[in-house]
């Protein structure tokens, strides 16, 4: 990340720096910096951005830069952070939030298998009112394989990225982690009213 100078404009940050704050439900202003998060989250190395840097873009109206980083895409939603923030702040709904508006805003995604997963993982909740390990397969072998033809990676790619989650999914079958078919819970209804009612909140 780039280590220049950047200055605190109140009039510049706080639109985004509210917006954030209202979506995720974190009062990113009561961030001092200490830092406790940074050391707990499993994937800042590998995301090169640690949760209170995050923040600070936020705060510092940083829009571009807070809505394209791994960090984004990456975290795990462990909540680590949050249980060692000592101001109770959980990035986790933050890069929820970012990553909503990043879809939103119709920006490509940095890690577009992670951002097909999370899709078909939400897709396959509500469908179902809980996970179907073979829909969410599906449906992910299906958006990547979209995502593969759309850069251009012809259908060589795209038959590639679908017998390698064919073997995936024999594995995991085999080793009895995923099971054929999928269940549907009783009052499917009030899941898709509340997943509607969170659409309109978004
Ligand atoms: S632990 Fe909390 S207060 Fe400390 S830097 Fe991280 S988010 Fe900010
Ligand atoms: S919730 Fe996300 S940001 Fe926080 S420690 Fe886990 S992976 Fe890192």
């Amino acid at each position: 990340m780039s280590s220049a100078t950047v200055k605190f404009q109140p009039e510049y940050s706080q639109p985004i720096l509210q917006e954030i704050m209202e979506k995720s439900g974190q009062n990113l202003l009561s961030c001092y910096q200490c830092r406790r998060c940074a050391a707990g989250c499993p994937v800042s190395d590998e995301a090169g951005v640690t949760p209170d840097r995050l923040i600070r873009m936020i705060v510092f109206g940083q829009k571009d830069e807070a809505l394209n980083n791994l960090l984004v895409w990456r975290c795990v939603a462990c909540y680590t952070c949050g249980e060692r923030c000592p101001n109770n702040i959980q990035t986790a709904k933050i890069t929820e939030t970012l990553k909503q508006m990043s879809k939103k805003a119709h920006l490509e995604a940095l890690s577009p298998k992670i951002a097909s997963f999370h899709e078909a993982f939400i897709k396959s909740a509500i469908d179902n009112g809980r996970l179907s390990e073979m829909d969410l397969m599906m449906t992910y072998g299906k958006k990547n394989a979209q995502h593969e033809l759309k850069k251009g990676g012809g259908w060589k790619a795209v038959i590639a990225e679908l017998k390698g989650q064919a073997k995936l999914g024999l594995a995991l079958y085999k080793k009895k982690r995923v099971h054929l078919g999928s269940e549907k819970v009783k009052n499917l209804s009030e899941i898709k009213k509340l997943s509607k009612k969170a659409e309109e909140l978004k």
